[in-house]
């Protein structure tokens, strides 16, 4: 039985931890803000944002991170403390979805220039073969979990040709073609926007790298709402500033959040968002339905949702 669930004050970064404690006031457990102090070694369960060491000895049993990507978690050892680790894929493809729509949309229409050009009050008409509809434009997808079929569904209904990149190359809906990850090359080669939702792995470390940038299409934009390090960033970086790829929209990065030198910063084809492109002031509600499923599975006895370790 879970008599205690802890949500770590780290999940602030998304939301205020109160306002999931009482999202989940009807849980069939003591729910409370807790630190990694004493009150951590009362708790059965942790909800939370961040990773830290302490949690390994704490004697929970569960730990629930409030993000899709779990790889600053250390699997081998939560293993070895009998620590089980659930994450919160599932629930992203409708925003992550509609923030990919909107970065493309910005792109074809020149709406980045229009606003960079209101803050200098400059009426200024762009190049007159600047702008294209994103309506038989190609998109590829790599990864078709639920952020990749989030971003296929949008772009299918904008009347773009979508092709995806997938482990087992199965029909995905909205997916035109879909390829194996062994024919990446072949997959991008031809697309106008490529964009990256895959895990952070040890397969997927540096999968855009010098090579794929040389395999793109010299007017294509690089979408990366996935993990930074998914993509080797001075590559992108001499791509970008040798004319080589026409963008980039950036929700992540190697190192977070960007420093203020780096280059990406200034570069007029770029957009730099936060890490925020599943932002949404829903977000607890969804984890607060994550963690009550699995308070209730934990207590009936049954495996766990959403489990990664
Ligand atoms: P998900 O588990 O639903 O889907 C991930 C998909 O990637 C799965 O279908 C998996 O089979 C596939 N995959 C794994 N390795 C692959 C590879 N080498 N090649 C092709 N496909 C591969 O997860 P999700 O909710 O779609 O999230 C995906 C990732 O996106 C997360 O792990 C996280 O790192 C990132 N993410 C970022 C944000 C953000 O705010 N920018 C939000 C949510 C998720």
């Amino acid at each position: 039985m879970v008599s205690q669930v802890g949500i770590h004050p780290s999940v602030e970064r998304l939301f205020p931890p109160a306002v999931l404690r009482d999202a989940l006031s009807d849980v069939d457990a003591e729910v409370r803000v807790v630190d990694t102090g004493a009150a951590l070694g009362e708790c059965d369960g942790l909800v939370t944002f961040e990773y830290d060491a302490g949690f390994l000895s704490a004697g929970l049993d569960w730990v629930h991170s409030i993000q899709s990507g779990v790889d600053r978690f250390p699997f081998e050892e939560l293993e070895a403390h009998g620590v089980r680790l659930t994450n919160s894929a599932g629930i992203h493809g409708d925003t992550v979805g509609e923030t990919v729509a909107g970065y493309m949309l910005q792109f074809a229409r020149g709406l980045h220039h229009h606003r960079t050009n209101q803050t200098e009050r400059e009426w200024s008409y762009p190049a007159w073969d600047s702008a294209f509809t994103l309506r038989g434009q190609t998109l590829c997808v790599v990864g078709l979990g639920t952020l990749g079929r989030g971003i296929a569904m949008r772009a299918d209904a904008l009347g773009m040709d979508v092709v995806g990149v997938r482990r087992t190359p199965t029909p995905v809906d909205h997916v035109d073609t879909v390829y194996p990850t062994t024919e990446l090359h072949e997959a991008i080669g031809d697309a106008r926007f490529v964009a990256l939702a895959v895990p952070l792995t040890d397969r997927t470390s540096g999968l855009m790298a010098r090579s794929e940038f040389e395999a793109l299409r010299d007017d294509a934009y690089l979408i990366n709402v996935a993990r930074g390090a998914v993509v080797d960033q001075s590559a992108l970086v001499a791509a970008l500033r040798s004319d080589a790829l026409a963008g980039a929209a950036l929700d992540v990065f190697e190192t977070e959040p960007l420093p203020a030198e780096s280059p990406l910063w200034g570069m007029e084809n770029v957009v730099v968002t936060p890490h925020t492109a599943a932002a949404t002031h829903e977000y607890y509600r969804r984890i607060a339905a994550l963690v009550r499923e699995n308070v209730r599975r934990l207590n009936d006895e049954e495996g766990l949702a959403n489990r990664v370790v």
